[in-house]
């Protein structure tokens, strides 16, 4: 995982505005965990520059003991948490923490969770308490219900090799184009399927995580590419940021709706409204 994933978590804790729902989605699941509790540790610390590694709450962390962390498991490939765990694991949640100001879960192979009990866990992921940080980890996220997939913001390094970097640019430019035609022809161009329209929205969501790293003054070859240059001088991190988050909760919101033609509309302005336009 690259140091790419660690910036973006990072970026999240520098930001204040830590979403209540990640989901790392890594095939490498003892790397998954090593992010997912960094990103714990940042949310929990009480130092400077989170996580801060020297703090009460980061050393606990550390240890495993701190009684704000909480670690759960999905199950296994052939046997899911039972959806009764689910319904405690989601009382629990709204138990007030103990040491500081917040909460966090990691659910390691959420992937093995049964529908069941996703659909459980969604209705925390949909209305959390403010405190609560949900860290799911899956091998992909194809092992995930869309609705929950929606929920959340998504670390992954997986599937990049995929992507229409020049297109995905060419979107995440036509976001801060004056007007909203710019952004709204492309889709209509582009987005002709669901399926387009999704790789579409997720290729922007993994540019736009990668021109956040370059905010943050990691490198990356995206930084030489001139529509990047033109995206890195007008957004801030906060708003790439947003502007991830949208992303990701309009791909699943394509997957639900049939009304594409409407959902193109709402999206531009959803899209354009993270970037703060
Ligand atoms: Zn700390």
């Amino acid at each position: 995982m690259g140091r790419g994933l660690r910036a973006a978590a990072r970026a999240m804790l520098v930001s204040g505005r830590l979403p209540h729902t990640v989901i790392i989605e890594d095939p490498d699941a003892a790397r998954g965990l090593e992010l997912a509790e960094f990103l714990a540790k940042g949310a929990l610390c009480r130092g400077e520059d989170p996580p801060c590694g020297a703090c009460v709450s980061c050393r606990k962390a550390e240890k495993r003991c701190h009684s704000d962390l909480t670690y759960v498991s999905g199950g296994t490939k052939t046997k899911s948490m039972p959806v009764e765990k689910a319904r405690e694991l989601r009382a629990h949640a709204f138990i007030a923490p103990g040491e500081g100001n917040r909460k966090v879960y990691i659910l390691s192979e959420a992937g093995c969770l049964s529908v069941p009990c996703q659909n459980v866990l969604l209705k925390i992921l949909e209305e959390p308490p403010a405190f609560v940080l949900f860290i799911l980890i899956c091998a992909s996220r194809t092992e995930l219900l869309e609705t929950v997939l929606s929920r959340g913001v998504l670390l992954s390094d997986f599937g990049e090799e995929a992507v229409d970097w020049e297109l995905a640019l060419e979107a995440a430019a036509a976001v801060f184009a004056p007007g909203e035609l710019t952004l709204l022809k492309l889709f209509q161009e582009q987005g002709g399927t669901r399926d387009d329209l999704r790789a579409l929205l997720e290729g922007m969501e993994m540019a736009f995580s990668r021109l956040l790293r370059c905010k943050n003054g990691v490198s990356d070859d995206f930084a030489s590419r001139p529509e990047a240059a033109g995206i890195l001088a007008r957004a801030t991190g906060r708003s790439l940021l947003s502007l991830m988050e949208a992303c990701a909760g309009l791909v699943g919101a394509f997957s639900l709706n049939p009304n594409q033609t409407l959902l193109m509309t709402a999206a531009c302005g959803k899209l354009r409204r993270a970037a703060g336009l």
